[in-house]
């Protein structure tokens, strides 16, 4: 029997907006993933001395994000584990936990130029069966350079088509704190919870 294909969304979620949302469902349709599971990084090891949003806010968000779509779930593989919180961990951990599933890494382009830079990256593309990867405006991905840095790449890697969708955290972050618009970058739901609880003043 065909192994259950197994989404894994990593992010700091601060907050999870649309490219999140259409990144994980693309990733759905065309890498054919059973499920996908959102693992929310309380504390990422590259933004470290950023300010980031309560993890009670955060969760609270995805869990907004990803309700109502049966395909996606919330882990907290990582919120139950002291940090920093290495990518390279959390996948090991969640290989043990979905021992028969093929694990499949979704990311945005941006990552995937960083990930030559990444902690074990070497043990992080070894334990996964598959990388997603859709592209962001300005990632600047070079395509041989990644796979002479690493080679596992060429057999992992799968794009996601998608539209370039020019939206990120830290913009709507700055464009709350601005009091710019920023509601239809995020769905109405979230939108409502960062007004009424007052997170990006
Ligand atoms: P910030 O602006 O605070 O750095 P972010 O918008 O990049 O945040 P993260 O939670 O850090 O969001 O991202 C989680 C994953 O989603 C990363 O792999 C990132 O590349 C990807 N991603 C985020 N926004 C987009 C987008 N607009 N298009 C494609 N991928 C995206």
């Amino acid at each position: 029997m065909a192994k259950k294909r197994l989404g894994i969304f990593g992010g700091t979620f601060d907050p999870p907006h649309v490219g999140h949302l259409i990144l994980a469902a693309e990733a759905r349709d065309q890498l054919a993933l059973d499920c996908t599971i959102w693992v929310l990084t309380p504390d990422p090891p590259h933004k470290r001395g950023k300010r980031v949003t309560s993890i009670e806010h955060r969760l609270a968000m995805v869990d907004l994000a990803i309700s109502g779509d049966e395909a996606f779930s919330l882990s907290y593989v990582d919120i139950d584990r002291p940090g920093p919180h290495y990518t390279v961990d959390t996948v090991k951990i969640l290989k043990g936990e979905y021992p028969n599933h093929a694990l499949i890494y979704l990311m945005g382009g941006d990552s995937l130029h960083d990930l030559p830079n990444w902690y074990k990256v070497d043990q992080f593309l070894s334990t996964l069966d598959g990388i997603g990867v859709m592209r962001r405006p300005g990632d600047d991905i070079d395509i041989s350079e990644l796979m002479t840095a690493l080679p596992q790449l060429e057999e992992k890697l799968n794009f996601v088509t998608a539209p370039l969708l020019e939206i990120s955290a830290d913009q709507i972050r700055r464009r709350a704190r601005q009091k710019r618009t920023y509601r239809y970058y995020v769905l109405p739901k979230i939108y409502e919870y960062i007004c009424t609880q007052q997170i990006y003043q």
